[in-house]
């Protein structure tokens, strides 16, 4: 089963293109909502907000936990990807789940650039993605278990661990499934390596 964290932030719109591809999904408010979740999805938003309620719901420590012991995938789309970065520029003490060796600066993009839409080349797609940028992180580091699967004028914009996907972009708000299905392909390898 796929959770999406549904604190704040545009869960809606991940909910719904996983029900366009026939994957059943389970908004995720508590801790308790994780269990038989294999993967979890944090949407795009606010990411203070979201690392707030997050952690005032218990839902941080038990994905810290359940992605530690190998059952959890995780994917952070914008504020998500915020949310699950080691290292927050200039934001120390945000709330964050942090279990990712990265760095990311928040709205970086400039205030004229604060919003954009490109054709991406990710690596393993046949063609380019519809990338729509809202507010953007820039990711500024890129440490241990993470491989670059896509770039935007030389930043990393799409990374990929073992059991963790980054977008810094929203594929939630196009009609393009291939991330998402890219997703659910790795919560559903994570399940079935614990299960064999
Ligand atoms: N700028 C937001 C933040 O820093 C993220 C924007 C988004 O998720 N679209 O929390």
């Amino acid at each position: 089963m796929i959770g999406i964290l549904a604190v704040q932030g545009d869960f809606r719109e991940h909910e719904l293109m996983f029900q366009k591809m026939g994957v059943p999904t389970r908004r995720v408010r508590r801790a308790g909502d994780l269990a038989g979740v294999s993967g979890l999805v944090i949407p795009g938003g606010e990411s203070t907000t979201i690392g707030k309620l997050a952690r005032e719901y218990g839902v941080e420590e038990e994905a810290r936990r359940r992605y530690q012991e190998g059952t959890l995938a995780l994917w952070g789309t914008c504020a998500g990807a915020i949310w699950l970065a080691r290292e927050i520029e200039g934001y120390p003490d945000q709330p964050r789940l942090g279990v990712l060796d990265m760095s990311v600066a928040r709205n970086a993009y400039g205030r004229q650039v604060e919003s954009f839409e490109t054709d991406l080349e990710i690596e393993g797609f046949d063609r380019p993605f519809h990338a729509i940028f809202i507010r953007a992180p820039v990711i500024t580091r890129v440490g241990e278990g993470l491989r670059v699967l896509a770039s935007y004028r030389g930043d990393p914009v799409f990374l990929a661990g073992e059991r963790a996907m980054v977008t810094t972009f929203h594929p939630e708000l196009t009609d393009d499934p291939r991330v998402h299905a890219s997703f659910v392909k790795l919560a559903e390898k994570g399940v079935s390596l614990k299960a064999g």
